[in-house]
């Protein structure tokens, strides 16, 4: 195999490029939409008041090396060393290591500035067409697009309401534009993506209130020192009995060993756990999963805490049930859990920041549906992502798997379910770039 086209040039394409040449591996071409790549989605569009929500020391980017970021970050800003650092300086770190990557062997990576919107087989290999016309040819592709944006909640018509009444992006730099100290906004979901928008807001001066509104009305929980717990049996794979023992070993060793202590496992219980348990986990546990597993620096939680203590934030249970506009804004009626009663608010905006998807049947990414109707992927059986093997090859309407055009990263959940954060897909880049390059990188051990 001489060339690999990435598509995607966020923090899983980048890093599947570094580690093609880091195993010396065939020729790769990087293709990313925007204007800067490595940074994706997560490590661009932040405020310096974002950090990370995983410690520096398991922020590698190099699964063979742990302290990789930790001694960058020393020897950049000795003053973050040990912290949560911000998403930004993160991102620095990613572009850094991209272009040492690039100097080091030009040749070898072409770093292309373009949308692709379609790929499709020539013989033993593919062709890849990017929305100004140019074709690609290549002997494997990555796909490694990011999740798909939140949908547009039940209940909101974007185009009725007045201008500046909807942000459907929230990661957009002007969700905080216009807004004045009397004004309320409403903020749709209550993760870590209503965290981030609350410090934006607050960081561009806004002081009026803030409701986050969600189903169960859960927010991230905060990291703290813990001794590190190991499990001598492995857990159960039935949802409900995966609960009561969580439970219990919280009980012995805390909740947040209780659940980090999972780690090792949760891949082998998502791969042994049926359909039918999937679900169940979906449906029932993943927003407290959610909520315990990926938890908010110290630093960010204090600041959550002070907001809602002052009355600045609010965060409800409930379940919006109609929006209508106003002269400036809009109309929201919604009720709470468990009460029959309706409330109503009324807001100078709605950011939606319901989280992000991975239904590809709901997608409008040419790119993706472009490779559905040519049936060379298709949803996972639980619709939350890019159907893949084990080995990180698309599987087609066919069923038949494809060993030369893959996936990474966040869409690749459904087989995967811990493949979201940075410790997760550097290990996944890895293998991909072993299987591509008949693993013949000689700087020390792999997996
Ligand atoms: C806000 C946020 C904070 C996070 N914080 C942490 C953290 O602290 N620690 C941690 O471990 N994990 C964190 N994560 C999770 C994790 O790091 C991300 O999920 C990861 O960065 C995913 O990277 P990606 O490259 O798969 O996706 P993305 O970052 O979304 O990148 C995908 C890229 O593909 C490009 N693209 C898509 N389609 C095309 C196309 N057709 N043609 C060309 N380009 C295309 C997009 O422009 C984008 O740049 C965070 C995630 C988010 C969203």
């Amino acid at each position: 195999m001489e060339h690999v086209a990435i598509i995607g040039g966020g923090f899983s394409g980048a890093l599947q490029a570094i580690n093609l040449l880091r195993h010396q591996g065939p020729r790769a071409t990087l293709i990313e939409r925007r204007t800067e790549t490595a940074r994706g989605v997560a490590y661009s569009a932040a405020h310096p008041d974002h950090l990370l929500n995983v410690r520096a020391g398991n922020m590698s980017a190099l699964p063979q090396d742990p302290g990789h970021f930790e001694r960058w970050l020393e020897r950049r800003h000795p003053e973050l060393a040990g912290s949560f650092a911000p998403r930004l300086v993160y991102g620095d770190y990613l572009a850094e290591l991209l272009e040492e990557a690039r100097t080091a062997a030009p040749e070898r990576l072409n770093i292309l500035q373009g949308e692709a919107i379609d790929v499709m087989p020539d013989g033993e290999g593919w062709r890849i067409a990017l929305a100004d016309g140019t074709i690609i040819a290549a002997d494997a592709v990555i796909l490694a697009p990011g999740n798909l944006p939140p949908h547009i909640p039940g209940g909101i018509d974007a185009d009725a309401l007045p201008p500046g009444a909807f942000a459907p992006e929230p990661w957009s730099s002007d969700v905080a534009k216009g807004l004045r100290a009397d004004d309320a906004v409403l903020v749709i979901g209550s993760g870590l993506t209503m965290v981030d928008i609350a410090l934006l807001l607050d960081a561009r001066g806004f002081e009026g209130k803030i409701v986050a509104l969600s189903r169960r009305g859960l927010s991230p929980r905060a990291h703290a020192a813990v001794e590190p717990s190991t499990r001598d049996m492995r857990p159960p794979t039935e949802a409900v009995g995966l609960l009561r023992d969580v439970r219990a070993r919280s009980c012995e060793v805390g909740w947040r060993s209780a659940v980090d202590e999972l780690r090792p496992y949760t891949e082998g219980l998502w791969a042994a756990a049926d359909l039918t348990e999937r679900r169940r986990f979906l449906r029932h546990l993943r927003a407290w999963w959610d909520v315990h597993r990926h938890r908010i620096a110290p630093k960010v939680a204090d600041k959550i805490a002070a907001m809602r203590d002052a009355g600045r934030l609010e965060i409800v249970a409930g379940k919006l049930t109609d929006v209508t506009g106003r002269e400036k804004g809009a109309r929201i009626r919604y009720r709470p859990r468990g009460q029959d009663a309706i409330t109503t608010l009324d807001v100078r905006r709605i950011i939606n920041a319901s989280g992000p998807q991975g239904d590809l049947l709901r997608t409008t990414e040419p790119l993706l549906c472009r490779l559905l109707e040519r049936g060379l992927i298709r949803p996972d059986p639980l619709r939350i992502g890019i159907d893949v093997t084990q080995q990180s090859e698309t599987i087609g309407a066919d069923g038949e798997a494809h060993p030369t055009l893959l996936a990474l990263g966040p869409m690749t959940r459904g087989t995967f379910w811990e493949i979201v954060a940075v410790p997760d897909i550097r290990r996944q880049t890895w293998a991909v770039a072993r299987k591509l390059s008949n693993a013949h990188w000689v700087g020390g051990e792999g997996l």
